[in-house]
């Protein structure tokens, strides 16, 4: 994937495009990520020994991963992402924009 959590991405797609916010969880499997405050669903919640008072809970539902796009830390925009190999060679991403690297 080209995100992973801790990215701050844009969203492009869905109820919530244009937001931005920081990946809380990563399914690489799925090819989904879970963006804070981003595709919020309201869950009828059955009280739990967890969770007594039950009720409707918010929680984030996953999108998938080609519905955002990483927000370079650099310059701040939105951008597809570049390879580099570092001198070691260890393999880093970095901004098309810019070329800050990412990791
Ligand atoms: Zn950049």
């Amino acid at each position: 994937m080209h995100v992973k959590k801790g990215d701050t991405v844009r969203v492009l797609a869905g109820r919530d495009k244009g937001k931005e916010g920081q990946i809380i969880q990563a399914m690489p499997k799925e090819n989904r990520v879970i963006v804070e405050k981003v595709n919020l669903v309201k869950r009828h919640q059955r009280p739990t020994p967890d969770i007594p008072e039950g009720g409707i809970i918010t929680k984030e539902a996953p999108i998938h991963v080609s519905n955002v796009m990483l927000i370079c830390k650099s310059c701040k925009k939105p951008t597809r992402i570049a390879h580099k190999f570092l001198y070691n060679g260890k393999k880093v991403r970095a901004c098309k924009h810019c070329g800050a690297t990412l990791d």
